[in-house]
């Protein structure tokens, strides 16, 4: 068994919160409203993956599952010249987007055949100089909720989204990368859900995301980062901020 590697987010508290960071050989599941920071979180960790260990990174490559066409290359820019600027030293936000893969998913299916597509790729890059140390799929459920409407259909959901999330962990376990997945919660209940202010995927979800992490809008760029569930963490919160420069403290 590989050593866990750990990629920081960028906000002291929230590390902290996580032992470190992000876990690798996990899945980390972050949901919330929308707006609350979610793809925020994920560009960061896209940025900050590729670092160095020493700089916080994993010296890695990533590769994003786009499900709603939120990736922002100019983002990434921005990202890029906040953390040189924290850290004091040059970096080329050009050889960032090189190493951030993204491929967009028009459904559910292709979703799922995209982590096919995704461990492909870490195989060529496994003895690269920035082997795939990140997967994130954001959204991890929006074409699953638009897809299974309806009661009867549930069942059908949730063992579709239990077979991707299998997919998902085998990944970070023979990469011995980190895997991000999003969830939207409503603020209010809808007519299709038995409870859609709850992220959906429920029970099944509950025990494949090793990490579950809850984040909600606070005062102005303030954002709260609730740990939910993790097997060796307690429970915790941290307060972030989205900035120009990404996530800080
Ligand atoms: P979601 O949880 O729906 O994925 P996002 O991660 O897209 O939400 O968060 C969107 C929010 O992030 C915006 O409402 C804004 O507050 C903040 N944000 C996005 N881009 C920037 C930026 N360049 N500078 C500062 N804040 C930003
Ligand atoms: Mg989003």
């Amino acid at each position: 068994r590989q050593h866990i590697g750990k990629i920081k987010t960028s906000c002291t508290e929230f590390d902290e919160m996580m032992g470190g960071g992000i876990e690798s050989q996990s899945i980390t599941e972050i949901y919330g409203e929308f707006g609350s920071g979610k793809t925020q979180v994920a560009h960061q960790l896209a940025v900050n993956v590729q670092l160095d260990q020493e700089q916080g990174g994993l010296g890695g490559s990533v590769i994003i599952i786009d499900t709603e066409n939120t990736f922002r290359p100019d983002r990434i820019q921005q990202m890029v010249e906040g953390k040189a600027n924290e850290l004091g030293i040059e970096l080329d936000y050009e050889e960032f987007l090189k190493n951030i893969h993204v491929a967009r998913a028009f459904n559910s299916n292709h979703q799922i055949l995209l982590v096919d597509s995704a461990m492909d790729l870490a195989n060529e890059l496994k003895d690269s100089d920035k082997p795939v140390r990140l997967l994130i799929v954001d959204s991890l459920t929006a074409h699953f909720r638009a897809e299974y409407i309806g009661r009867g259909t549930l069942a059908d959901r949730q063992q579709k989204l239990n077979k991707h999330l299998h997919g998902l962990q085998r990944f970070a376990n023979l990469n011995n990368a980190a895997v991000l997945v999003t969830n939207q919660v409503m603020s209010k209940p809808d007519a299709f859900f038995g409870d859609p202010t709850k992220p959906i995927g429920g029970h099944i979800l509950g025990h494949t995301a090793t990490f579950r992490l809850y984040i909600r809008k606070s005062k102005g760029d303030k954002r709260i980062v609730k740990l939910i569930d993790s097997p060796n963490l307690p429970e915790g919160e941290a307060v972030l901020a989205v900035t120009r420069d990404g996530i800080v403290d």
